[in-house]
């Protein structure tokens, strides 16, 4: 079965998934994934101690006072998590500490704004604490595994908002914001996340959202059936490429190849040739 994000990767070069997947070649652990992780889980263990958060919640608090809740949370959270990953950092020459200074302003702006949908709620339905959090809508969900044996594909999603009406799926990258729209490998990221969601939920899930934390941006995009068609070809596609046992061309963008973890192996024939040679099942010809 095909991972989501083979999908993407497929679109930002097929050889390199075909060296991931087929040749079992795999890139160097960088320190901007050590920072993406520390980000991305981050937001996962403040949105899951959200219920906390707004059970504290009572009559006369102010937008400010939910604020406070949420950046303590999110102080709290990115403490914890440069801590789990202090070793990998450090083996990078990332200092910790400049780390969290760096990070928190970025978190909290994304909490900032999700203090005001509750405070918005709140006002508006007169709702505090727990019964606050039991009516809050949209709820976040995080981390989400979805699969499909008939499409033949799994992921994880990132974030799904829960609204009365459907869901909302919500990928959060970090990284270059595109000038406008979304990158295709993100789009196609998103689109396949919610035809997995609407079969998961029966529902028609028209819409999702690609968080760009760098810059704060989020960028809509809107689903229709020949996203689905472009998902499902697309499926097709990489799962005849990696069923193959001939490695793609190189990318055509040669300024991707510059920062590539598997430049030196995808440059070296011989050193294809011998892989190819080990992992393709031999044939016995009686
Ligand atoms: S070096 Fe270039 S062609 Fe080779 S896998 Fe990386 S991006 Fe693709």
């Amino acid at each position: 079965m095909l991972r989501v994000t083979d999908l993407s990767s497929y679109l930002y070069c097929a050889r390199k998934l075909y060296l991931e997947r087929v040749l079992g070649l795999r890139e160097p652990y960088k320190p901007a994934l050590a920072k993406g992780s520390v980000r991305h889980e981050t937001y996962e263990a403040v949105v899951l101690g959200e219920e906390q958060i707004v059970s504290k919640i009572s009559e006369g608090f102010t937008l400010a006072d939910i604020q406070s809740l949420y950046r303590k949370a999110c102080r709290d959270c990115l403490q914890k998590k440069i801590e789990t990953y202090r070793l990998r950092l450090a083996k990078f020459g990332v200092d910790a500490e400049s780390l969290f200074i760096k990070t928190l302003p970025l978190v909290i702006v994304e909490f900032d704004e999700r203090a005001l949908v509750v405070y918005g709620f709140m006002e508006r339905h007169e709702v505090y604490g727990k019964e606050l959090w039991k009516r809050l809508t949209p709820k976040i969900q995080t981390e989400i595994r979805v699969e499909s044996t008939s499409l033949g594909i799994r992921g994880i999603v990132d974030q799904i908002e829960v609204y009365e009406n459907g869901y909302v799926p919500v990928e959060l990258k970090t990284g270059k914001t595109p000038k406008e729209g979304v990158w295709p490998g993100h789009e196609i990221q998103l689109a396949a996340y919610a035809l997995l969601l609407q079969e998961k939920f029966q529902t028609t899930v028209k819409e999702g959202f690609v968080k760009y934390l760098d810059t704060h941006e989020r960028r809509h995009l809107a689903f229709n059936p020949f996203t689905h068609d472009e998902v499902r070809e697309l499926i097709t596609t990489v799962t005849l490429l990696l069923d193959n046992w001939e490695v793609p061309d190189f990318v055509e963008n040669r300024n991707k190849c510059i920062s590539c973890g598997l430049k030196q192996e995808c440059y070296n024939p011989l050193k294809i040739q011998a892989l190819l040679t080990e992992k393709r099942p031999s044939t016995t010809i009686e």
